[in-house]
């Protein structure tokens, strides 16, 4: 049987490991062909080392030689910088890439990808919250395919599979709730960035874990169901589910309902893309009922996250409103990570982004990059001004 041959984007992040977790679990079935990574040369290295790729791209120019002289003498050519990262994707021996870069830097590389005929494992939901609506046509137009790894829609896209004759009714997107669930305004003044960086069930990259701490991962998340399942967005809904057990539920015409469950890890949903649409046997832990007596739903709060709320204007509005939303919210987690602006403060700059802003109907991608650029010099500045 032909291995398949993955390139993967950001191999050195929370998805990224994990997606060579699942690659080494299935040494027959595939070859790694690709690995990039933006600042961590030594990790980079080692993964070439074990791996064997045919490229290797360091995004950050000042460890290229470093890389380059760790690798000297194996068949592994070393790219640098955002364009050799876009440019890595069109080795002909690919056959699926898998964006696991955090951020709408791996718009390009996703875009890329596609116009090359290969077919997409998206972890990137940036991708789809910046330009949704043209990565969905170019995918049309190049007959690839994209599935899904974020853990909710690879759980909507477990319970499609099958179902093509059907109509969705509505989509339930589940939500841990984050390490501040039931937490108030007051109590959110002073959270620091170590206590949003304490999430519940899931251990992630730093940016999203934030995001799932404001509620943004899941205002995203429904910006990407939109467009990965071509709903509108009032047949969109989110329920807070603690346990993270149930991934996401697809309601249809007859008021059935199926969910797709399992435990938090998403060397599952990474898996399910690469080997979509089969299941290969594996030995990942399973679900045991009796470790788990109660599984429970509440609302979301939106009056006190109110990120999730703004997504889902920046959604109804279309336009650029989720390019601004997503860049502003890139500017404001950074900024919070280095204890530069309050937790709350992060939607209060968004909000204000989203206003200095105008509002555009567009479809190039130069634009959509545009409009990220001037987002992120409104929030930046904003930002500058709030300490001031
Ligand atoms: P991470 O921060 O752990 O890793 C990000 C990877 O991208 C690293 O390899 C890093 O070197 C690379 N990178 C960072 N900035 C880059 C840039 N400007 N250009 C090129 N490469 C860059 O992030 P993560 O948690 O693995 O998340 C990756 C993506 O997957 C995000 O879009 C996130 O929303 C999504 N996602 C993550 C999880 C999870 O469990 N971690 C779950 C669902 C979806
Ligand atoms: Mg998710």
């Amino acid at each position: 049987m032909n291995k398949k041959r993955i390139a993967i984007l950001g191999s050195t992040g929370s998805i990224g490991t994990q997606a060579l977790d699942v690659v080494r679990a299935f040494p027959d079935r595939f070859n790694v062909t690709v690995l990039t990574a933006s600042n961590n040369a030594e990790q980079l290295i080692q993964q070439a080392l074990e791996f064997k790729p045919k490229i290797v791209v360091i995004v950050n120019e000042s460890h290229y030689l470093y890389v380059k002289t760790s690798l000297q003498g194996l068949p592994i050519e070393v790219f640098c910088g955002s364009e050799a990262l876009e440019a890595a994707v069109e080795l002909e021996e690919i056959d699926v890439v898998l964006n696991a870069v955090v951020g709408s830097a791996g718009l390009h590389p996703t875009v890329n990808a596609i116009r090359h005929g290969k077919d997409i494992a998206l972890a990137n939901k940036e991708t789809l919250v910046v330009a949704g609506e043209l990565v969905i046509d170019l995918v049309k137009k190049y007959g690839v395919k994209l599935l899904p790894v974020d853990s909710e829609h690879s759980a909507i896209f477990q319970c499609l599979t099958g179902e093509e004759l059907n109509p969705i009714e509505k989509i339930y997107l589940t939500a841990s709730g984050g390490p501040f669930r039931g937490k108030d305004r007051s109590f959110l003044e002073n959270v620091t960035c170590e206590q949003a960086l304490k999430h519940p069930n899931w251990s992630m990259g730093a940016k999203i874990t934030i995001d799932s701490a404001s509620l943004m991962n899941k205002g995203l998340e429904v910006i990407e169901a939109k467009w990965l399942f071509d709903l509108e967005t009032d047949k969109i809904d989110v329920i807070v589910h603690p346990q993270s057990i149930i991934h996401s539920i697809v309601q249809f015409q007859d008021g059935s309902m199926k969910a797709q469950m399992g435990l938090p890890d998403m060397k599952l949903p990474i898996q399910y893309a690469l080997t979509y649409p089969v299941r290969f046997s594996n030995s990942f832990p399973r679900f045991d009922f009796m470790n788990h007596g109660s599984l429970t739903f509440e609302k979301p709060d939106l009056d006190t996250f109110r990120n999730l709320k703004m997504a889902y204007q920046a959604l109804r509005e279309g336009g650029n409103r989720a390019c601004v939303l997503n860049a502003a919210n890139e500017v404001v987690v950074d900024a919070f990570l280095k204890n530069e602006i309050s937790f709350l403060g992060m939607s209060d700059v968004i909000e204000e982004t989203l206003c200095q802003v105008k509002n555009s109907t567009t479809l190039h991608i130069d634009d959509y990059i545009a409009y990220d650029s001037e987002s992120r010099i409104v929030a930046r500045d904003l930002i500058l001004k709030s300490k001031k």
